[in-house]
């Protein structure tokens, strides 16, 4: 089966075809344009989002059959992200896959973009298949699952405010980085002094067990708050004091927030007994995420498997995937297909104490 991936939900325009059959899929073409505009705002934009998907959209996905050296003809699926996401931006990519598809005569498949991240490091990495626990971290999102099968997902923590992209994207704005931030904490934090801030490690204590609420879930409000503060105590001692200090103050963050996610990740690993971890989302660019998670859980036998940057950030390669994965069961859309700021994951079911996804 070959299947051509749109995928619109935020600030990349991208296209990609994979082949192949269940858990024997191969990536053909990928192409993602990153939308520069909004680092003049801080974050992204929604209307500027939607209209250069508009201007973007058909030469991309041109370019992607193109690279594969295929034509629309050739496909056995259109798949397109239709939730979650900024509705406006993926009604782009809905509207162009529908009429692609149908002009083409081809089926249509709407992908859900998490279920997506969740099938990129399954196009890099063989073994990174089901059973296994998987640990999702984006810019929006930030959910720990326990993956039976493909299909067959238990949401056992998540995180009560702030996702860890967004967090680090705040922490990033607090210490005068651009946006998005992720990859420039990490880059600063490499320079800083472990522990010479030691932030409260959220949702983490010594006695927890999996009966309370909180054993799989995370914050990073509180962090954030607490990196503020920090920032504020070095400021007011001057511009340059506080400037010496911003290496280590990405260091303090970043060390919190990966060794919160680590043990959350070990936990639902070990109570689920799986041997694989894997990771997903534009967090999972994070080398010293991907090093203590491989330090926590590969002595106890267990193998993490974590995407490239490219696949691990938007990108229509994962949305052809998991595309491809739903035509397989037979789980195609008609023209109706809507496009959806939220939606659960297919195949999701709420574990979590708190009752609220
Ligand atoms: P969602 O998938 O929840 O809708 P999104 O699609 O915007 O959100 P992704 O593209 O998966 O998110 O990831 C973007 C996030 O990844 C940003 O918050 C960015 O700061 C973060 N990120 C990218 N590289 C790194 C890095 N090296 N370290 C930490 N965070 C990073
Ligand atoms: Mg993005
Ligand atoms: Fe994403």
């Amino acid at each position: 089966l070959r299947v051509l991936g749109i995928e619109t939900s935020c600030d990349e325009t991208s296209a990609a075809v994979v082949e192949g059959h269940r858990d024997d899929v191969a990536l053909r073409s990928l192409v993602i344009l990153s939308q520069d505009v909004h680092r003049l705002f801080g974050g992204v934009v929604p209307e500027l989002a939607s209209r250069a998907h508009l201007t973007s959209v058909v030469p991309v996905v041109r370019r992607a059959l193109d690279d594969a050296g295929v034509g629309v003809r050739d496909l056995d699926a259109v798949a397109v992200t239709h939730a979650p996401g900024l509705v406006g931006a993926l009604l782009v990519g809905v509207s162009y896959g529908k009429a692609l598809a149908h002009a083409a005569g081809v089926p249509l498949v709407g992908a859900h973009h998490m279920e997506g991240h969740l099938f990129a490091t399954a196009l890099e990495h063989a073994d990174a298949t089901p059973p296994f626990t998987a640990l999702l971290v984006s810019g929006g999102h930030t959910l720990l699952l326990d993956v039976a099968a493909w299909g067959d997902y238990r949401l056992l923590g998540a995180t009560r405010d702030d996702a860890a992209g967004e967090a680090f994207d705040k922490v990033a704005k607090l210490l005068g980085l651009p946006y998005p931030g992720g990859r420039h904490i990490e880059r600063l934090a490499r320079t800083g002094t472990p522990d010479r801030h030691r932030f409260a490690r959220p949702m983490v204590r010594a006695n927890q067990t999996p009966a309370d609420a909180d054993y799989y879930d995370v914050s990073f409000s509180g962090l954030k708050t607490a990196v503020l503060h920090a920032v504020r105590r070095a400021e007011a001692e001057g511009a340059d004091a506080l400037d010496a200090e911003r290496p280590h103050l990405a260091r303090g963050f970043q060390d919190a927030l990966i060794e919160t996610l680590v043990e959350k990740t070990y936990r639902a690993a070990r109570a689920f007994d799986r041997r694989r971890v894997v990771l997903g989302g534009g967090v999972a660019c994070n080398g010293a995420l991907v090093a203590a998670m491989r330090r926590r859980l590969e002595p106890r036998g267990a193998t993490v498997f974590a995407p490239t940057p490219r696949l691990a950030t938007d990108n229509a390669a994962m949305i052809a995937r998991a595309g491809l994965f739903r035509l397989e069961r037979g789980e195609t859309a008609d023209l109706s297909l809507n496009a959806y700021a939220t939606l659960p994951m297919p195949g999701l079911v709420d574990e979590r104490r708190t009752g609220r996804a």
